[in-house]
């Protein structure tokens, strides 16, 4: 069952700086930041009210996913989060309705136990789904 939006994420190029940024633009301070080696990326969590959040992420492997996603398209909108009461459940419905997935299970992220969906299954944006912990 899906909840609400959880966060929206963005990538950038250094986090001190766009958490200087955001600090400055709308007063917002990180809930939380985490380095996540498996991701590749410094990540921080915005909290902007009501329970939604922006996530921003800063690459630290030139490898990584989001280090290619700013390489090939600039900083901007990473993926969207939806909040979900089961995301193993979620990603085996998924599966069977024949959308392509990044994460077959839920595995641990910032946001909780979360898995994403491919961007070819969901008209080109990155939508992950997270079960809060
Ligand atoms: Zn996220």
């Amino acid at each position: 069952m899906f909840k609400k939006v959880d966060h929206i994420a963005i990538a950038v190029r250094n986090l001190d700086e766009a958490l200087q940024l955001y600090n400055k633009l709308f007063g917002a301070r990180p809930s939380k930041i985490e380095t996540i080696p498996q991701q590749g990326v410094k990540a921080a969590l915005l909290p902007m009210g009501q329970g939604s959040e922006i996530e921003l992420l800063e690459p630290i492997d030139p490898q990584s996913g989001v280090a290619k996603f700013i390489e090939s398209r600039g900083e901007g909108i990473h993926h969207i989060c939806l909040e979900v009461g089961d995301v193993d459940r979620e990603l085996t419905t998924l599966a069977a309705k024949g959308v392509q997935l990044i994460d077959k299970q839920g595995r641990p992220g910032l946001a909780g136990k979360v898995g994403f969906l491919h961007p070819k299954s969901t008209k080109g944006v990155l939508i992950e789904l997270a079960q809060k912990l």
